[in-house]
């Protein structure tokens, strides 16, 4: 704020505040103003509909204190957090069923999410045949529509009233560092030391539903307390509730942590680790085709392969920056006098090979690509399937590139991500992140490259936002999402400029001047990562993968033993592709259903009809049949099909 600026329209008086309300205008208020106060200094018809508010952000309640300079926020039944402040009350609904049916239960702690809310139990036997009894409790007790009732407590007395409760003690002992006094939150017989915010009275939950019920370690640590956390939700009103319950177990067949162990693709056990997925055969097969995809798309665009250790001196390391940024996030451990570290990145490996070698400008652009392997120690408690992982795969390229050859190489890339989009036939989304406050490299060097990526993606006429002030600190990037089933986004392809580590590993050419350049490196994936890749591809075709993916393209039903010989001879027929015979000692209607419940395309089934013609009956996974094939025709229309790289439904009816 400069010197000469206007004084402020709203002046405190000698002991008064001043906050700042979300159009930016100012208010001024008693010192001793709560958040509340602020509401009806606003209007009273606002102060009346408050429920909560948020101070810089964080979600408070409406008897809390504002405090000069504050950015304050009122929160309604019309704000977007106000489900989050009903579903924390729904919780304390919940764990008061609890206490109601369960005697000697400790509380832990109770928090909304963003898709509902939990609630952490000690001493709790339940399981879930237990729950519709409990929500019944639940609905009772909003029937009831009992007054919640704030209070602020001194520790002592506090103590006093969680003698009982040795998790809530131990929250209290730290609170108590901070603060002489806690609140408790209370409605009809329960009460609840709580930080709040919470609705007026438990008439103003909507519909609550209790989903699960789930091991949890007092605060998320192994060492402790295995506690046992029941899962819900609320909603406004039973029709929301309904579209959430609809979409979550639309989601749930579409899981791919359940398709994938039914189709055998990839498991991650207690005894390998967590976050290390282990691919089995089937699952392998998919990832070899995906890497097959993606290396053809780069020797079209001129890439060299090239292949990097799994592990590198931690010297690289502090050279990349990535040692002093993005240590907490690396496996670093010693060998003899020695530090190394898994890799979290492949670009500094391939910076390493760039700078082995001396470069002309007519070298560039020099594009190198590898399938990298890398480790990134996420929070335990956030890994989850595919899509959280502590090893995976980047389908990694990192180009080096003239500044002048910048544009060109960003839409060669654009184009290879358009393939593979096209060819998944997935919904995304595009973004342009651009300079953050904290950056290097000359304005002149981003101004261009920002308007290179800018240029590009207006000729690609795609929809795109711009992320003002979000691209890396070293350079722009476009970001591609993969929107899901259920309307989640996950990060995919990426394109990155970048002129900093070009900086820290002094990578040059020599150019037309004779003299030495810095030449601009580009990261980029197609895929992105491959776990998150198949996470997304499983999920999009509901493990229905298309032909030339499929683990199990063709499988051969023979209707009785009899036919076994011949079914052996028509997979032969099939040799090109991925073909079983299934030689089960069953009825066909299980071999069908097998099949069906396998997700293989194609089942070919052979009896006595067909083996005195020479033919066979196809039928595919939408449950056509045709009888009377000829063994050539269906093996051309496989050839085209794995081709196309596309399902067509219509297969057999054209
Ligand atoms: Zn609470
Ligand atoms: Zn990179």
């Amino acid at each position: 704020m400069s010197e000469s600026e206007p004084e402020s329209e709203a002046e405190p008086d000698a002991e008064g505040i001043v906050v700042v309300l979300p159009d930016g205008s100012e208010l001024a208020v008693d010192a001793d103003a709560t958040v509340e106060d602020c509401a009806y200094e606003i209007g009273p018809g606002l102060g009346r509909d408050t429920v909560a508010g948020k101070l810089d952000g964080n979600l408070v309640a409406k008897e809390e204190p504002a405090y000069d300079g504050a950015e304050l926020e009122i929160i309604t039944d019309q704000s977007d957090e106000f489900i989050r402040v009903m579903r924390h009350s729904a919780a304390h609904c919940l764990a008061q069923a609890v206490e109601r049916h369960y005697d000697d239960v400790d509380l832990a702690i109770g928090p909304p999410t963003d898709e509902g809310f939990y609630y952490d139990f000690d001493n709790l036997d339940i399981d879930e045949d237990d729950l519709p009894e409990l929500e019944a409790e639940m609905e009772a007790i909003i029937d009831d529509d009992y007054e919640i009732e704030r209070e602020e407590v001194s520790i002592e007395d506090a103590e006093e009233r969680l003698a009982d409760e040795p998790y809530k003690l131990e929250l209290l002992e730290e609170l108590a560092e901070e603060s002489d006094t806690v609140t408790f939150y209370s409605q009809g017989e329960w009460e609840d030391l709580c930080a709040g915010p919470h609705v007026d009275s438990t008439g103003e939950i909507g519909a609550v539903k209790l989903l699960e019920i789930a091991g949890a370690y007092w605060r998320g640590d192994e060492e402790n307390t295995m506690q046992t956390r029941i899962y819900g939700t609320a909603f406004e009103d039973e029709s929301d509730l309904e579209a959430f319950l609809e979409r979550k177990e639309e989601a749930e067949e579409r899981d791919h942590r359940k398709i994938g162990n039914e189709m055998n693709l990839f498991s991650i056990q207690d005894v390998t680790g967590p976050g290390l997925p282990l691919y089995h055969p089937p699952g392998k097969t998919i990832l070899k085709e995906l890497e097959d995809f993606v290396e053809t798309l780069n020797q079209d665009a001129g890439y060299d392969y090239v292949e990097t250790p799994h592990v590198f001196k931690t010297d690289l390391w502090h050279r990349s920056g990535h040692y002093e940024n993005y240590q907490d996030d690396m496996f670093v451990f010693d060998v003899g006098d020695d530090e190394f570290g898994l890799k979290p990145m492949n670009c500094p490996g391939h910076a390493a090979i760039f700078q082995d070698q001396s470069w002309s400008y007519r070298d560039l652009p020099i594009r190198y690509a590898e399938n990298g392997k890398v480790y990134r120690k996420e929070q335990r408690g956030e890994l989850s399937g595919l899509s959280r992982v502590w090893a995976f795969t980047i389908d990694d390229g990192h180009l080096f590139v003239r500044p002048d050859q910048i544009e060109e190489e960003v839409e060669r890339i654009i184009e290879m991500i358009f393939t593979v989009l096209e060819t998944f036939d997935l919904d995304y989304e595009v973004s342009l992140a651009t300079r953050p406050e904290k950056s290097v490299g000359s304005d002149e060097i981003w101004e261009r490259a920002e308007s290179t990526l800018e240029s590009v993606l207006e000729e690609s006429k795609m929809d795109y936002e711009i992320e003002a002030g979000d691209g890396a600190f070293y350079g722009p990037k476009i970001d591609f999402g993969f929107e899901d089933a259920i309307g989640r986004v996950w990060d995919g392809p990426t394109v990155q400029l970048d002129f900093n580590m070009p900086e820290r590993f002094d990578l040059s050419y020599v150019g037309e001047d004779n003299e030495e350049h810095r030449p601009v490196m580009i990261h980029r994936g197609i895929y992105g990562s491959y776990e998150r890749f198949f996470m997304v591809l499983i999920e999009h075709y509901e493990g229905k993968f298309p032909l030339w993916l499929a683990p199990e393209q063709v499988r051969v039903l023979p209707i009785s033993d009899d036919n076994l010989g011949y079914a052996h001879r028509v997979a032969n027929e099939f040799d090109a592709f991925r073909v079983e015979v299934d030689d089960r000692d069953s009825t066909l209607e299980r071999k069908i259903r097998a099949a069906h419940d396998d997700r293989v395309p194609y089942q070919i089934i052979v009896g006595d009809n067909e083996e005195e013609d020479g033919t066979i009956s196809v039928r595919d996974r939408f449950e056509d049949q045709e009888y009377d094939v000829e063994i050539d025709a269906f093996r051309e229309h496989l050839d085209a099909e794995r081709d196309e790289k596309r399902t067509e439904p219509d297969f057999l009816q054209d």
